[in-house]
C-alpha cells in the first residue's frame, strides 16, 4: 500500500502549453458506414455542406436538428433556442411550436460537420450520430478538471495528464489499483478540496475530497472518483472508498465520473461520498483523513449488483 498526501489550495499561476503527440487511440473522426441511410448522402461535399448550411440557426449558428421547429411564415429555429424566443429572429412574428416534418426527413439524408471542425476534426455525420460523435471527437477541448484552482487551461484529453504534471506540480500520482489517500488537516476553515491523481488500468483517474460549508454555516464532505476520459469511457470503471474507523468503516462503491462533467454534478445528483464534519472527526486521526481508494473495471453484472443494494 502505498500513503500519500497533500493539503490543496492548488495553485496554478500558468497556463501550460503543452506540445503533444497526437497518437491517440480511440474513435477517429472517420465515419463508420451508416445502415439505413439513403445513397444521397453520399452526395459530394460540397453539395452535402450547402445543404448542412440551410440547417443552420440564426441564433446560435448550431445546426437545427431534429424536432425541427419554425415560425409560420417558414423560418427554422432550434429547439434549444426556442424556449428562449418569443418571437421569430427573422421576422419578428410570434413563435409557436409548429414542426417542420418535411425539412425533419431531409436531415436525415444530410452528413453534417462535427462541431469541432473549427480545431481540426474533418468528420461528417448523420445526425443521429453527431452527439455520440462529438462526446469522444478527439478534436474536443476539456477544461483543466482540477478543482476550483483558477486554471483556464484548455486542451485534447491525451494533454489532460501532462497540463496536470506540468502546471499543477503539487498534485501527486500514485499508481495501483489501491491507494490509500490521505487528506491532511481536514479542520481547515472553508471550502478546501484535497487531490490526487490515480494510475491503473492503463489510465489516470482523480481523486478528489472536498469541503463545502452549506448557507446555514453546516460543513459537508464529498469524495468522488474521475476519469481522465469521456463519460462514456467513465462507465467502464468502478471505483470503492472505504474510511475505516475504530468500530466501523465507511464505505462507498460506485462508477466513475468522467472530467467532463460540471463541478457539482455529482454531489447534486448525490452520486459522489458526502459526509459531515461530525462523521469526518469519527474517522480523522490528528485531522487527518485516510480514505482507501480501489479502482476496478466495472462489469454490467456489478452495476446492477451495486444499483440492487440502494
Ligand atoms: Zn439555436
Ligand atoms: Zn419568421
Ligand atoms: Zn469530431
Ligand atoms: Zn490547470
Amino acid at each position: 500500500m502505498l500513503n500519500a498526501f497533500f493539503c490543496r489550495q492548488v495553485l496554478c499561476a500558468r497556463d501550460g502549453n503543452m506540445s503533444t503527440n497526437n497518437k491517440r487511440r480511440g474513435r477517429s473522426g472517420s465515419r463508420s458506414s451508416v445502415t439505413g441511410v439513403p445513397a444521397l448522402v453520399k452526395a459530394p461535399t460540397a453539395m452535402s455542406a450547402a445543404l448542412a448550411s440551410l440547417f443552420e440557426c440564426t441564433v446560435c449558428f448550431d445546426f437545427i436538428l431534429p424536432p425541427i421547429l419554425q415560425c409560420a411564415s417558414g423560418h427554422l429555429v432550434c429547439s434549444s433556442c426556442r424556449p428562449k424566443l418569443s418571437c421569430c429572429p427573422s421576422c419578428r412574428r410570434r413563435l409557436g411550436y409548429i414542426r417542420n416534418l418535411a425539412m425533419e426527413k431531409v436531415a436525415r439524408y444530410i452528413m453534417f460537420p462535427c462541431k469541432h471542425s473549427n480545431t481540426g476534426c474533418t468528420a461528417t455525420l448523420v445526425y443521429t450520430e453527431k452527439a455520440e460523435h462529438e462526446e469522444a471527437c478527439k478534436f474536443r477541448k476539456y477544461s483543466c478538471p482540477c478543482p476550483e484552482a483558477p486554471c483556464k487551461w484548455q486542451g485534447g484529453l491525451d494533454q489532460v495528464m501532462p497540463h496536470l504534471t506540468m502546471s499543477h506540480k503539487s498534485i501527486e500520482t500514485l499508481q495501483g489499483e489501491k491507494i490509500v489517500f490521505v487528506a491532511t488537516d481536514i479542520n481547515l476553515p472553508g471550502t478546501v478540496d484535497w487531490v490526487m491523481m490515480q494510475s491503473c488500468f492503463n489510465r489516470h483517474f482523480m481523486l478528489v475530497l472536498g469541503k463545502q460549508e452549506e448557507f446555514d454555516g453546516h460543513q459537508q464532505f464529498f469524495a468522488k472518483v474521475l476519469l481522465i476520459g469521456t463519460r462514456k469511457e467513465a462507465e467502464n470503471f468502478a471505483y470503492r472508498l472505504e474510511l475505516k474507523g475504530h468500530h466501523r468503516p465507511l464505505i462507498w462503491e460506485a462508477i466513475s465520473r468522467s472530467i467532463d462533467e460540471k463541478d457539482d454534478e455529482a454531489l447534486l445528483n448525490s452520486d459522489c461520498l458526502v459526509f459531515d464534519t461530525s462523521l469526518a472527526q469519527q474517522f480523522a486521526d490528528n485531522g487527518n483523513l485516510r480514505i482507501n481508494v480501489t479502482i476496478s473495471i466495472a462489469l454490467s453484472k456489478n452495476r446492477h449488483i451495486h444499483a440492487s443494494k440502494k
